[in-house]
């Protein structure tokens, strides 16, 4: 759940607000100012190309079609103004610095929306290709393995058959019978000895030692699905607590876990036609001993009794899905000495929350 502290928490939910709104009042303010400048200056002045900045302004909080939009406002408060002056007698630089104004905001709002459509199908390319990575990567992983066990397998089979019909001749071939039994011993040795490898293999990588903010690490990720939050059209808040000590570890792969979480939560709000969605990810000071990073949101939610399963390798409640994303996860934070869990949210959907140790003094 979200960390204790009633205060700070108010607190920081006004800073969260206070941020979600002060693009969209500086724009609104923006436009006003530059409106009146417009209307009531007696100046052969294009203050209507300043609407330029409202447009950029706007791409920071709207998505594609809340940016045209407002560049279709900035177009009309610019001909409004321009009625306004001409009410008031307008010259022929007038109409030249209103038509060279129409020209920029209209091209400043085309190449925004252009920018913003790029980097949405940048970010549907990199996640594409994470998943066919993740798949190719893991099926030949798994027919590798198969192909390494079968031999030594089947070769013990043909080592067991041919003890057994050394047994059953008449006489029995006792020592042909100890050979092949030998050989059998050596087989399924040699089988176990591979998986002790695949073991080895999983763990030989022990996560990097780096010290870490997590805060910088959960606005990082945040920043990488910023378009698919707003697509979604999710309200993210992010709780995150000033004193957070540093943690040592692997910036990519607790990056990895945050944006399983993160992805797994989109998805599972998009399974529910009901509103609001609301996504909340905050970060707080566990103890003295650790820290801890909670992702909550209001999606199709967990039953009580899949809890200890979510976290296996290959458990997966969607059709297209790979039950690995937690598996990998709870791999990453046990390897950095911490633990995952899931709980039920109320009213609905799902909180998962780690606690990764604080770093030793550097
Ligand atoms: P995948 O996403 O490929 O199914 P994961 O290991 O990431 O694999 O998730 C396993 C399962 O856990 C999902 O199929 C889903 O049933 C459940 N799950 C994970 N996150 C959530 C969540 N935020 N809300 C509800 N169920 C979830």
């Amino acid at each position: 759940m979200i960390p204790p502290g009633a205060t700070r928490m108010k607190l920081q939910n006004l800073r969260v607000m206070t941020r979600a709104w002060l693009l969209p009042v500086t724009a609104i303010v923006l436009a006003a100012g530059i409106f009146i400048a417009d209307t009531i200056a007696d100046l052969e002045i294009a203050f209507p190309a300043f609407y330029t900045v409202v447009v950029l302004l706007a791409v920071r909080f709207c998505n594609k079609r809340g940016v045209i939009l407002v560049g279709a406002g900035c177009c009309a408060l610019t001909l409004l103004s321009d009625l306004l002056t001409a009410a008031t007698g307008s010259s022929g630089i007038g109409v030249i610095n209103t038509t060279i104004s129409l020209l920029a905001i209209a091209t400043t709002t085309y190449l925004a929306v252009k920018i913003e459509a790029e980097k949405e199908a940048a970010y549907e390319a990199r996640s594409q290709l994470a998943h066919v990575g993740r798949v190719t990567t893991l099926g030949e992983l798994t027919a590798s393995i198969a192909h390494e066990v079968n031999q030594p397998l089947a070769a013990a089979v043909i080592n067991g058959n041919a003890c057994m019909r050394w047994l059953a001749a008449e006489p029995p071939n006792l020592d042909e019978a100890r050979q092949a039994a030998v050989r059998l011993v050596k087989d399924a040795n040699r089988a176990s000895e591979i998986i002790a490898q695949v073991r080895a293999l999983t763990k030989s990588s022990p996560p990097k030692k780096d010290w870490l903010q997590i805060n910088d690490i959960i606005l990082a990720t945040v920043s990488l699905i910023e378009s698919e939050i707003r697509q979604n059209q999710v309200s993210l808040h992010t709780d995150l607590a000033d004193d957070v000590p540093p943690v040592q570890g692997d910036r990519v792969q607790l990056q990895q876990v945050i944006l399983n979480l993160v992805l797994n939560a989109l998805e599972a709000m998009n399974r529910l036609p009901a509103r609001p969605r609301e996504l909340i990810i905050s970060s707080a000071k566990n103890d003295a001993k650790g820290v801890r990073i909670t992702v909550q949101d209001s999606g199709i939610g967990l039953a009580p009794d899949n809890l200890d399963r979510l976290f296996s390798a290959f458990y997966t409640t969607k059709p297209d899905g790979m039950g690995m994303g937690l598996a990998i996860s709870r791999s990453i934070v046990e390897a950095h000495g911490g633990r995952i869990w899931a709980t039920p949210n109320a009213p609905r959907g799902a909180v998962f929350q780690f606690i990764l140790p604080v770093g030793m003094e550097p």
